[in-house]
């Protein structure tokens, strides 16, 4: 019995097969690297390079691999793109997730961990998101995900399919050989580095009149490898027959904006200039999580706490590959 990994190529799907092999379960990677990396999952793990529209390869593939579990990450995650192309994330994030759900019923498959966010939330009415606080997406990205996890209650409903929705908020960091590699990039770490390294002449800081300390926006910043170790938990809850959850994933500490880039700073020994812009729809001005629940249910606790040195974490995977997995 294998676990099927959709977006297992992308920047957390790897982190997490890296952590299946680690455990030694059974894996297959299912991705048609319109974003992933095939360097980015180990040859020694079945990869089927095919698309999650593609129900015939996916059934197959189920079938064939005798797959019980189901990660499913690969999906679009840009708020920005989601705002210009809602079109593209309710096609891919939502349509496909609903024929992976089918298939999953078909092949007699019953468990799924789903990639949610914590973009599902909206602008906060409290300054730690409980998961029971209101669900009124502030973007298509957002809505995308929120309409899955409604899908994912419905379905167990009516069909015994159980699953963990993951909330995860700021995915960063990395490893020496395994790092966040977007083209085009959007994310703030990652930009943050590119200017350090000469790629981009300055950093954008979208927005200085939030209300927050300093005026940015303040957000929840994860290291990936904490997320990775999660989606293994969350696989053991409902192995054991668990019920179906929604879970936040974050540290429980908000940064500003501004603060990222000063620690970028003393990261990187870079000036890295910034240049003032106007907000960015879509972005609430501060989503920071409760992670009581996954310490709860999951016996999940951030290892990576330290700010400073989840962003070393990233700079030493730019550094050693200046163009991504190309290098
Ligand atoms: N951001 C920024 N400049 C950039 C990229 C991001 O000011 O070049 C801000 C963005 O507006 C948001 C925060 O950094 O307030 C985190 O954005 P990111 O895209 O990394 O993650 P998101 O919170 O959108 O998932």
């Amino acid at each position: 019995m294998s676990v099927l990994v959709t977006g297992g190529a992308g920047y957390i799907g790897s982190a997490t097969v890296a952590a299946l092999v680690r455990r030694g379960q059974p894996v297959v990677v299912y991705d048609n690297l319109s974003k992933g990396h095939r360097r980015a999952v180990p040859p020694e793990v079945p990869f089927i390079q095919a698309d999650l529209a593609d129900s015939a390869r996916l059934r197959q593939t189920l079938r064939e691999f005798n797959v019980s579990q189901v990660i499913h990450f690969a999906a679009f995650t840009s708020v920005p793109e989601s705002v210009e192309r809602p079109d593209l994330y309710f096609q891919n994030n939502t349509v496909n997730t609903l024929a992976l759900l089918d298939a999953m019923r078909d092949a007699g498959a019953d468990q799924i961990v789903f990639s949610s966010t914590a973009s599902v939330y909206g602008e906060p009415r409290t300054e730690i998101l409980e998961e029971t606080h209101p669900k009124q997406p502030a973007n298509p990205y957002g809505l995308s995900k929120r309409f899955v996890e409604r899908i994912l209650e419905t379905y167990d409903a009516a069909f015994g399919l159980r699953h963990v929705a993951l909330r995860y908020f700021n995915a960063c960091g990395g490893a020496p050989d395994r790092g966040e590699d977007h083209d085009p990039e959007t994310h703030l770490i990652p930009i943050a580095l590119q200017v350090a390294l000469g790629q981009r002449p300055h950093i954008q800081v979208f927005g200085a009149d939030y209300p927050t300390g300093d005026g940015t926006c303040v957000r929840d910043y994860i290291h990936v490898d904490d997320l990775a170790e999660a989606h293994l938990l969350a696989l053991d809850h409902l192995e054991r027959g668990g019920a179906s959850e929604q879970i936040n994933l974050g540290n429980g500490r908000g940064y500003s904006v501004r603060q990222v880039i000063d620690v970028a700073r003393a990261v990187t020994r870079h000036p890295i200039p910034e240049q003032a812009a106007p907000r960015r729809a879509g972005d609430p001005s501060r989503l920071v999580a409760s992670s009581r629940k996954a310490h709860d249910i999951l016996g999940w606790r951030p290892r990576h706490v330290n700010l400073d040195d989840i962003v070393a974490s990233a700079w030493e995977w730019h550094r050693r590959h200046p163009r991504g997995y190309e290098d």
